[in-house]
């Protein structure tokens, strides 16, 4: 057994003062801190959080890379640095994103996460994999590789069916929503509409045939028009999740409120979307086989288009608090219970509660992470 003591301990509705936190691989109980004095003498290790937060860590479910690895290197050693890497921004849990490549590449990106998962993480663990593309639509691939995207193919995703969590794709390229329908029928995928240039009766019937998600929301989609509300339209008017990268650069802070006030906090999940310059400095990296510019933490393709990001999860729930006024409670839930929710895993993950693993962050008031606990094991201290 363990303990986290003098934490202000984020719970689901609540910051709970003068509580210890008590845990293995599993989260065992909050007690009061005047009734510890005896449990404390049988903890094996002893965390003094000297007043700071205790949160649920983070989980990413869009993140190509960091730290100078990508998903797309399909080798073991780049998924442990992304993994160790994150976990320095309070991630505990991360879907490894693809890029639109060809499918030898994608292939091997694939071998190589199923086999990683089977490992015991020294950082973030690797929860599956979220296949941004190739089913998209080239009027709005973004930073994808236009020579790779293809029609929608059920066999090309059969084999990995079990690792893949989340797919983004255009539901306008699926003809009489097939692809869509055959996927709902024999997986648990969840179906996220993205580099889409759907109109907004098309994403409406995506949502009705079931499309649930929404890949960086107003990015690489068709925008709200008041006489054509587009795939933003359909996100804003239904239930369905919503990514978002709240990096006040892909999308401007105002933003921020709108979509909060629009689909209430149970509904927004936030995202880094970064890719291997993350937590890098300025200069020239790679996307998806394409040349990327890093320049005041912007990753720009050479044509000037936005590149993924170089983000860090713990900065975009600050962020947001910032901007929208929210209370921590509220916010850390966007990048923890929410993608927990959504992935049907929040029974075991996602918010500090007694029996859950014990995926906890310890972090200041300006969201500096001070320590990340992955399944009850310190793997990154300040
Ligand atoms: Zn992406």
């Amino acid at each position: 057994m363990k303990a986290i003591i003098n934490g202000k301990i984020i719970v689901e509705k609540e910051v709970l003062d003068n509580r210890i936190l008590l845990y293995s691989d599993k989260i065992m109980g909050f007690i009061e801190s005047k009734a510890a004095g005896e449990l404390l003498q049988n903890c094996q290790e002893i965390v003094d959080a000297k007043g700071n937060y205790v949160s649920p860590g983070f989980i990413d479910m869009h993140i190509h890379g960091s730290g100078g690895y990508d998903i797309m290197d399909g080798t073991e050693e780049s998924l442990a640095t992304i993994s160790s890497i994150v976990a320095k921004n309070g991630v505990t849990g991360i879907l490894a994103t693809t890029m639109t490549m060809n499918r030898e590449k994608i292939y091997t990106a694939l071998d190589n996460i199923k086999h990683f998962m089977g490992k015991e993480a020294q950082g973030a663990k690797i929860l599956g994999v979220h296949l941004e593309g190739p089913f998209i639509n080239r009027k709005y691939k973004g930073a994808q590789a236009d020579e790779f995207i293809i029609e929608p193919d059920f066999s090309f995703i059969e084999k990995y069916v079990d690792i893949i969590k989340v797919m983004t794709l255009a539901p306008e390229m699926d003809e009489n929503y097939k692809f869509i329908k055959e996927v709902k029928e024999k997986t648990k995928i969840i179906l996220s509409m993205g580099h889409s240039n759907a109109e907004y009766e098309q994403a409406v019937k995506a949502i009705e045939n079931g499309v649930s998600h929404a890949t960086h929301t107003f990015n690489a989609m068709s925008p709200l028009n008041h006489r054509n509300p587009g795939v933003v339209g359909a996100v804003l008017n239904s239930d369905i999740y919503c990514e978002l990268i709240a990096d006040k650069i892909h999308v401007h802070p105002a933003i921020f409120n709108i979509l909060a006030t629009i689909k209430g906090m149970d509904k927004v999940i936030l995202i880094t979307d970064s890719m291997r310059a993350g937590c890098l400095h300025d200069g020239i990296s790679e996307l998806g086989g394409q040349k990327v510019i890093i320049k005041n933490n912007t990753a720009r393709l050479e044509d000037g288009t936005l590149a993924g990001s170089t983000l860090r999860l713990n900065h975009a729930i600050k962020n947001f608090m910032d901007y929208t006024g929210n209370g921590i409670c509220q916010v850390v839930k966007l990048a923890s219970l929410n993608p927990a929710k959504e992935l049907g895993i929040e029974k075991d993950r996602g918010s500090l509660e007694v029996g859950k693993y014990s995926d906890i962050v310890i972090l200041d008031e300006e969201f500096n992470i001070l320590k990340t606990i992955v399944e009850g094991k310190t793997v990154y201290t300040y």
